[in-house]
């Protein structure tokens, strides 16, 4: 069977329970594309022989019953797979070797996957542009000249390229969505607290969620049922009867009310982004929803908030990288300076800045005045969804302010980088579930995505939205392999 590597999650399945294809030839396909594409530098750790063995040894017993059988899948350098090594795009864990193994990824083997190696992401999961990971920089399908976004850079390209049918990545203040928007693909941050965190190396840990990456928003339902538990392992956890997203996914979203947020009409917002929220709001209407007009007041203050919070629960986390538990280590002349130099030359510029801007903001004299005013606004944030919500059931943005950005174009410029995450940090502040699905192309022919906010705990209801949109909106990635070798 040819072309393979362009089938969708949900057929590939298909075509093992059916038998037509085997898991072997599956993962010989996308070990082979993944091969011919070191040139986007997508993975930083590949494990290809052995997802080979693997499958040949899933076929010779295989479970049909597994909602992903034999079905090879790479995953974001961020979760911890026993054995195999996780460096969260940092040379301070260069040389990690976890133990264990994290619930997102367990839950993915046990439902009959194979690892086929670990993708590229920026350092700790900082940045939108996968520039800071210690790997280097990621290339977008698209085209060569393009970031694929971040921090989830390496998961997004990869999709993009065909390099794996799915993967998984991570959304601290839009890592899933805003990458998945640059690369025309689908992506869904869940409800904190819906897939555990056990095992997940923490950037922010109250804005932390794990979420899968796909081609469309069926694989993407599918996955999202597969990683979704409730884990005793992670306090933050909620249990709470988790739907079964790809059996109910729905087209039918007649009656449905979206809200429209003015405040996401921002200053300087191009004129591509607007048209294209437009189209959307018809795409909305076209599936029989109602459009509400909606006001999400506090919604400027979301970027400043969030980078006063992520870089606060950042500079706690990351004090566990000492060079005595974890990874590489500095030769110093005492304990203290191997502290020092150990931090110093293991972490990258950017990761360094959030720890100084973190621990700045906890410090005694400056807490009160920006940690504690943080929290209060994020509260606020998260009120306003409250209202909005006793009116509407989703609310409808673009995903990011622009189409990708050129490599290099913003690397030394961190508050305009910032500024790229404007429509997705307010959603994890107040830990609701949302999708970027492909809407439209720019004038160059680069993607641009739409996103749907939810309810907490209503990824049911985005996903039906987004899935009745999908087919409205008839997305065609313009990919051209000019890559492959
Ligand atoms: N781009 C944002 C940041 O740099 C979000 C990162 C993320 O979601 N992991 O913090």
């Amino acid at each position: 069977m040819s072309n393979i590597t362009s089938q969708s999650l949900t057929s590939l399945v298909k075509n093992i329970k059916d038998k037509k294809l085997s898991s072997e030839e599956i993962t010989k396909s996308f070990v082979d594309r993944s091969e011919k594409s070191k040139e986007l530098n997508s993975y930083i750790t590949e494990d290809f022989s052995n997802a080979i063995e693997k499958a040949k040894k899933f076929d010779q017993s295989p479970n049909l019953d597994l909602k992903l059988p034999g079905i090879p899948m790479a995953v974001k350098d961020l979760f911890c797979t026993k054995n195999l090594r996780t460096t969260a795009g940092s040379k301070i864990l260069e040389n990690f070797i976890p133990t264990y193994e994290s619930t997102v990824t367990q839950n993915i083997w046990n439902e009959g996957a194979i690892l086929l190696g670990k993708l590229n992401c920026d350092e700790f999961a900082m940045g939108s542009s996968n520039e800071t990971s210690f790997y280097g920089n990621v290339q977008n399908p698209i085209d060569k000249d393009l970031v694929p976004g971040g921090s989830s850079g390496g998961s997004a390209s990869a999709v993009s390229g065909q390099l794996t049918p799915i993967t998984i990545g991570t959304d601290t203040g839009g890592s899933i969505r805003q990458p998945a928007s640059f690369t025309g693909t689908v992506g869904l941050k869940p409800t904190y607290g819906s897939c555990s965190r056990y095992g997940i190396v923490a950037f922010a840990s109250s804005l932390d969620q794990a979420g899968p990456m796909a081609q469309n928003v069926e694989d993407c339902a599918l996955l999202q049922e597969v990683i979704s538990t409730y884990d005793t392992k992670d306090s933050t956890s909620t249990e709470y009867k988790r739907n079964h997203y790809s059996k109910e996914l729905n087209k039918d979203i007649k009656g449905k009310k979206i809200g429209i947020p003015k405040e996401y009409r921002v200053d300087g917002m191009p004129k591509e982004i607007e048209e294209l929220w437009q189209k959307g709001i018809q795409y909305a209407k076209d599936c029989g929803a109602e459009i509400i007009d909606i006001s999400l007041p506090h919604t400027s203050y979301a970027l400043p908030t969030y980078y006063i919070v992520a870089p606060a629960e950042a500079s706690s986390n990351l004090a566990r990288y000492d060079g005595v538990k974890y990874g590489f280590r500095a030769k110093g002349e005492n304990l203290i300076d191997m502290y020092e130099k150990t931090r110093s030359e293991g972490f990258g510029a950017e990761v360094q800045r959030r720890i100084m801007i973190g621990t700045y903001v906890l410090s005694s004299g400056y807490y009160d005045a920006y940690y504690l005013k943080a929290q209060k606004v994020r509260k606020l944030i998260k009120n306003d969804f409250d209202e909005a919500y006793k009116k509407v059931d989703a609310i409808l943005t673009p995903s990011t302010p622009s189409s990708a950005f050129k490599i290099g174009e913003k690397k030394d410029d961190p508050v305009s980088m910032y500024l790229n995450d404007i429509f997705t940090v307010p959603v994890n502040l107040a830990g609701l579930p949302a999708m970027s699905i492909p809407a439209g192309h720019d004038a160059n022919g680069y993607p641009l995505g739409l996103q749907i906010i939810g309810k907490a705990f209503d990824e049911q209801g985005i996903l039906n939205i987004s899935y009745a949109m999908e087919d409205k909106i008839n997305f065609k990635n313009k990919i051209t392999d000019w890559w492959i070798k």
